[in-house]
């Protein structure tokens, strides 16, 4: 079975690397604008990500824990968003902030860290054969190996 992603700012930045339906939010998006980020945003839309503002009940859900575990002033429009995306799609969501990952607990939405040893500036995306490490512009599966071909950030 596919899992599903809820993705943070910081998991397009650093350049997790996850598979499966992913999701993110309106609120995620403005962050990014105009940082290089955004180049990642790009490619993953190409990849089928899914921005999609959460409904009012989750939100007003996700507002009445963060308020009780004492994390609503740590956390902004685009942190409650996520938490209310994640808990609609009972998905993953990808986040190193303590406070969206403590509200999360309470809530009972899985989280996953962004892995400290994978943090690095992303320069560019580039698509990569897993196989044969040729890259290419658009190709998915390589014509030189056959291996499936997937979204490498390219690092300074
Ligand atoms: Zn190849």
């Amino acid at each position: 079975m596919l899992r599903t992603y809820v993705l943070d700012a910081s998991a397009f930045i650093y350049g997790v690397q996850v598979s499966g339906t992913i999701y993110t939010v309106p609120e995620v998006t403005r962050e990014l604008r105009s940082s290089e980020a955004e180049v990642a945003l790009q490619e993953f839309l190409k990849e089928g990500l899914k921005i999609e503002p959460p409904v009012k009940k989750d939100v007003a859900l996700v507002t009445e824990k963060a308020k009780s575990t004492g994390d609503y002033l740590r956390l902004s429009q685009a942190d409650i968003d996520l938490l209310a995306k994640a808990l609609e799609v009972s998905g993953t969501l990808v986040t190193d902030d303590y406070s969206i990952q403590n509200v999360a607990t309470r809530l009972g939405i899985e989280t996953q860290q962004i892995q400290q040893a994978r943090i690095r500036r992303v320069l560019k995306w580039r698509r990569r054969c897993v196989g044969c490490g040729r890259l290419y512009e658009s190709e998915t599966i390589c014509p030189v190996c056959g291996s499936d071909v997937k979204l490498k950030p390219i690092t300074r």
